[in-house]
């Protein structure tokens, strides 16, 4: 499977950011790795421009439920889809937690997303630490159920598993533990949609991805990308990161 490398902006970067994509554009230009940068919405058509028809994507942070209507300050699928865009997260634990959003409305993204045809990559982690992975999986389980909409095509969904303690606090979970959840989101992605679409979703591992763990975590079993917040704002650290999906050292 291809592996998915997610750059996450956040609300980080006015136009001179912008250079660092330029210099993604420059040093990747036939990735073997899927690449996706999601700025803010306001650098997003100025992106687009910047990647043009070559293989480096653009996708949202977020979208709202509706495609248009008396939503202040809001953006919908539609918008992101119409601008150029291609992927879109839902779901962010800081949407979840700065904007109250529940599962049920992520749900609701989701399935705007997939009606604009943009690909959706659906965030969930659990906010306790040091919890059996068994534990935790509890928690995600719920978020899985919730947020996922019952009729989705694996190529165009895909699950982030982002601990939220390991968001922004350069705190990981251990390799095995990682691959036990992630082994653990396969197996239910089998028991919830046909056993043989499991192996087609693609599960992200986020939370603290840098160059140096980089590796590690996506040679992980069942780790098929990565989504990266503040190692993705330079090209030379987001860079690395790519390299290590493309398994170049
Ligand atoms: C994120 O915001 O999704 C994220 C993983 O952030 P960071 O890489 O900074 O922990």
């Amino acid at each position: 499977m291809v592996k998915l490398v997610v750059g996450n902006w956040k609300m980080n970067g006015v136009s001179a950011q912008l250079a660092e994509l330029e210099k993604l554009v420059a040093l990747f230009p036939r990735p073997q790795t899927d690449i996706v940068i999601c700025p803010p919405a306001t650098l997003m058509m100025a992106a687009i421009k910047i990647v043009d028809v070559g293989p480096i994507m653009i996708g949202g942070q977020d979208c709202h439920v509706e495609p248009s209507g008396a939503h202040t300050g809001d953006i919908s699928a539609l918008m992101i889809k119409d601008a150029g865009g291609k992927f879109v997260i839902v779901g962010h634990s800081e949407r979840r937690e700065n904007h109250n959003e529940d599962s049920h409305t992520v749900c609701a993204k989701s399935i705007a997303a997939l009606k604009a045809n943009l690909k959706v990559i659906v965030c969930v982690g659990e906010t306790s630490h040091n919890v059996p992975v068994e534990n935790a999986f509890a928690d995600i389980k719920t978020l899985l159920d919730q947020s996922i909409p019952d009729r989705v095509m694996p190529q165009n969904l895909s699950i982030a598993y982002e601990p939220v303690w390991a968001i922004g606090t350069g705190k990981t979970p251990t390799i095995e533990d990682i691959a036990k959840m992630h082994s653990r989101i396969r197996r239910y992605l089998g028991e919830r949609f046909r056993t043989d679409t499991a192996n087609l979703f693609r599960i992200l591992y986020g939370g603290s991805v840098n160059p140096k763990n980089a590796a590690a975590i996506l040679n992980t079993r069942d780790v098929d990308g990565v989504l990266v917040g503040g190692a993705s704002l330079k090209s030379d650290t987001f860079s690395e990161i790519i390299k290590a999906a493309e398994g170049i050292h």
